[in-house]
């Protein structure tokens, strides 16, 4: 059983719901901004890790940038009071709309993943007589050595500009007088805990500034991308990321110019921990050879078990019995609906309250009514 929790205030709530531990998302705020501040890096929030109203308040308070994806997600930034100044907008599928609503709110940056985009973004802006400000994603061709279905900087991926295209691209901006240039982007991928990876990416950058600098073109931005991850496994003894460390990997390995401006975007190291999805035990049912622990959350309330294969810390709050092993399943008529096989859980009865941890990123927010299912609520640590 864990302290962390005020259980007594929790089961007076209706399950499954978000529960948020505020002081923790305060502390890792505050380390991420102290650490981030020794290099005079920029930290773009990406706010589809999570999204909630209050969550983006919050950390709109720590004078973060925000890093879109969506035009739903820029107007999300906006209305949580980011400044349009401090928003970039990245993704490979950029609607028309969005563009617009970019354009119109004057956006600091559009991180261009491809050719086609940006001759949309050249003919939006002639309209409206304007210059979009942009950089070019760039496929680093690095293997971040994490799940492939949360890997994006290899070859085969649809994200960004590879390489070889670099020059044609070059070529396409000159053409592109609505247009201008202001650095560089990368994202390669998430939930990356060898750093070697980060050191990897710093190393291509000189190799691309390199090329970049023989063609004379000068980039005044940097950005790194997000990709920092968390300790699924250990949530207690690593609450808050190693931001310092992996902000001095770069320090390292990247110099830049005096007038350089190094961004970075991260999502999960920020919301991640500070996370847990709520549930109530529905019914416990014995198989042949296992104990079945049925909660009233299922994937529509998390997917990242049955879409990633990723695994949370489950915990049995409401119990101080010995342990034993069950699969924790949800209610969902999927068999993908599990969320972990052979979990060691304080003994669980009907009516138990679990909590699955470090759910704060791509949890909520991933949320869907599948079943004619209700979307979960927030509770905050600081409101109930
Ligand atoms: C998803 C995403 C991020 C954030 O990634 P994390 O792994 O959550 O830090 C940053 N930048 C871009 C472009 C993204 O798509």
């Amino acid at each position: 059983m864990t302290g962390a929790f005020p259980i007594e205030k929790i089961k007076q709530l209706e399950t499954p719901f978000y529960y948020y531990d505020v002081a923790l998302l305060r502390q890792t705020l505050t380390n991420l901004s102290e650490e981030s501040k020794k290099f005079g890096y920029h930290i773009h929030y990406a706010v589809k890790a999570n999204s909630n109203p209050r969550i983006l308040s919050i950390i709109h308070e720590y004078g973060l940038g925000a890093d879109c994806v969506s035009g739903g997600e820029i107007q999300a930034a906006l209305d949580a009071g980011f400044p349009a100044s401090s928003i970039v907008f990245a993704g490979v599928g950029k609607a028309d709309w969005e563009i617009n609503l970019g354009l119109d709110q004057d956006i600091f940056c559009f991180n261009v993943e491809s050719i086609p985009e940006l001759s949309v973004i050249d003919e939006l802006a002639k309209k409206k007589n304007k210059i979009a400000s942009v950089a070019l994603r760039i496929n680093p061709e690095i293997d971040a050595h994490t799940h492939h279905h949360i890997t994006t900087g290899m070859k085969e991926n649809k994200f960004g500009i590879n390489l070889s295209q670099l020059d044609e691209v070059l070529l396409h901006l000159q053409r592109c007088t609505a247009v201008r240039l202001i650095g560089i982007h990368f994202h390669i991928g998430s939930q990356i805990l060898d750093m070697e990876v980060f050191q990897q990416l710093c190393k291509r950058l000189g190799d691309i500034l390199h090329f970049l600098g023989d063609r004379k073109i000068v980039v005044e931005n940097i950005n790194f991308g997000g990709g920092l991850g968390i300790d699924y496994d250990h949530p207690e003894q690593h609450p808050v990321p190693d931001f310092g460390s992996y902000f001095e990997v770069f320090h390292r390995h990247f110099h830049p110019q005096p007038n350089q401006q190094v961004h970075f975007e991260p999502g999960r190291s920020v919301v991640g921990q500070c996370g847990s999805l709520i549930s109530k035990v529905l019914y416990m049912k014995e198989g042949s050879s296992k104990k079945f622990a049925i909660l009233d959350a299922g994937f529509t309330e998390l997917i990242r078990p049955a879409l990633y294969e990723a695994s949370h810390k489950i915990e049995n709050i409401t119990s101080d019995a010995s342990q034993e092993k069950y699969d924790v399943v949800g209610p969902i008529c999927e068999s993908s609906d599990c969320f972990g096989k052979d979990v060691s859980l304080n003994q669980v009865n009907r009516g138990d309250f679990i909590a699955i941890r470090s759910a704060g990123a791509y949890g909520e927010v991933m949320a869907m009514q599948y079943n004619c299912r209700k979307l979960p609520k927030a509770y905050f640590s600081d409101l109930i």
